[in-house]
């Protein structure tokens, strides 16, 4: 056996888990790092959940979701590391990040419905649902490994990929609890909350994805991938999957506005893209850099302080960092959105600016938010434009249906020959 492949299959001890930094260069440290453990380590440990400062993972996703760091700069350090072949895994792990957003751009209705769903239920929770509702996310239902893993959720505001996949199973098949109450606590909670990445893996732990294909937490394979520090009983032996009335099907995709070349602009950054620096900006006409961060508007109940304050203090180095390096001013505008709408009119006048130019703005609850701040510029006569980024303008189209077929197209996204 060669150290390499000794490498390979030494289990990654975890050690105490570092915080969370909202920042740049802490994503990039964090994925330098992991690089030399993203290739054949990566496929042979990755399922195993360790606890808190697990190293077999890359825990890389509060930084890609809020695009920190970029999926592409993930990928292409990776494969400047690695062969495709060795790292292929972890390659199509980010990729489906990309798959599950240009899914869901497709179908908005499967977002809209589920926030819709949870906020109903939470307006009125009938007691017996109260009360299970609350053991679950308080961790006192009794189930050792659930329990644990709410209490990480809550404490830390992370959980690993098997974690998250055995808690929505249990919540759904063992405690029978709603789904959408569900992903509405994660969104609550994660650091690396996504509108598409949670609701479609909770709806594909449902079998609602790949109609009666749903996934079922089993006590020997949480014994075996926690390396038996959880054993649970009594779980459900054999659920069905849910089954939704009526089907969604996809839509075209929603096109950017164009920018106008040559209108003064402001650059308004959110927790859907801050790494402007690497997107194709019209830098030339931006006269000033602002923020808006909108975490509560995550659910009707309030979110959880680690994964609030991740976001706001993404947003806010974000603008500092792009301003500072520019030598433009930088605002943060206040995150309840009608303040937000106002403010950002008034900065506009302020400076003259005719254009708002922002990220596209996926599925989600900053683009729900938005459209207050649309209506409020529009009725000013200021122009609002959005960057899609070319990963994304290749990737999405090719989204609609399953992953295999998605999966096939990653070497030629990744831009490597096929064969
Ligand atoms: C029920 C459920 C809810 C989830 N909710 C979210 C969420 O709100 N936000 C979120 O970012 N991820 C979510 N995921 C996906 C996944 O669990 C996390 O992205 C992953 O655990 C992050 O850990 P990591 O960075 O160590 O991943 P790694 O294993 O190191 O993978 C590298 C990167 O690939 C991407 N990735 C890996 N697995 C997935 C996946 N299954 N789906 C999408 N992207 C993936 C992430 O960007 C991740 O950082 C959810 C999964 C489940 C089962």
């Amino acid at each position: 056996m060669t150290t390499t492949d000794l490498f390979a299959s030494a289990p990654e001890i975890a050690r105490p888990a570092p915080a969370f930094l909202p920042t740049r260069e802490e994503g990039l440290r964090r994925l330098r790092d992991f690089l030399p453990r993203a290739g054949a380590a990566y496929a042979a440990q990755r399922n195993f959940d360790d606890g808190p400062g697990r190293r077999n993972v890359s825990v890389l996703s509060p930084w890609l979701r809020t695009r920190l760091v970029t999926e592409e700069e993930v990928v292409h350090a990776v494969l400047a590391r690695h062969a495709f072949e060795a790292s292929e895994k972890f390659v199509q792990e980010v990729f489906w990040r990309t798959y599950w957003k240009g899914h869901l751009e497709m179908r908005p209705a499967l977002w809209t419905s589920a926030r819709d769903r949870a906020a109903a239920l939470h307006a009125d929770l009938a007691p017996d649902l109260a009360s299970r509702l609350a053991a679950a996310e308080e961790g006192r239902t009794g189930i050792d490994c659930f329990d644990a893993w709410a209490v990480e959720l809550n404490e830390t505001g992370f959980l690993h990929n098997h974690a998250r996949m055995w808690f929505a199973s249990i919540w759904i098949f063992t405690l029978r609890l709603p789904w959408v109450l569900g992903a509405d606590f994660f969104l609550r909670h994660l650091i690396d909350a996504d509108a598409a990445s949670n609701t479609l893996s909770w709806r594909w732990v449902a079998g609602l994805h790949t109609k009666g294909k749903h996934y079922v937490a089993r006590p020997d394979n949480i014994a075996s991938y926690t390396r038996g520090r959880f054993s649970p009983r009594d779980l459900a032996r054999d659920p069905q999957p849910l089954v939704q009335t009526g089907d969604v099907a996809a839509g075209p995709l929603r096109r950017a506005e164009p920018v106008k070349p040559g209108v003064p602009s402001l650059l308004l950054l959110s927790e859907d893209d801050l790494h402007p620096e690497s997107a194709p900006m019209p830098w030339a006409d931006i006269r000033l850099v602002a923020g808006f961060a909108s975490p509560s508007a995550r659910s009707s109940r309030p979110v959880g302080t680690p994964a609030a304050a991740f976001a706001v203090e993404a947003v806010q180095g974000a603008v500092h960092r792009v301003a500072s390096a520019r030598g433009l001013p930088g605002e943060m505008l206040p995150a309840a959105i009608r303040d937000a709408a106002d403010a950002l009119v008034a900065l506009c006048a302020r400076e003259g600016v005719r254009q708002v130019v922002r990220g596209f703005l996926p599925v989600g609850w900053t683009a729900d938010a938005f459209v207050a701040l649309r209506t409020a510029l529009g009725a000013s006569g200021i122009h609002v434009a959005e960057i899609l980024r070319p990963w994304d303008a290749r990737a999405w189209p090719h989204a609609g249906r399953g992953f295999f077929p998605f999966k096939a197209r990653i070497p030629d996204l990744c831009g490597i020959a096929a064969g």
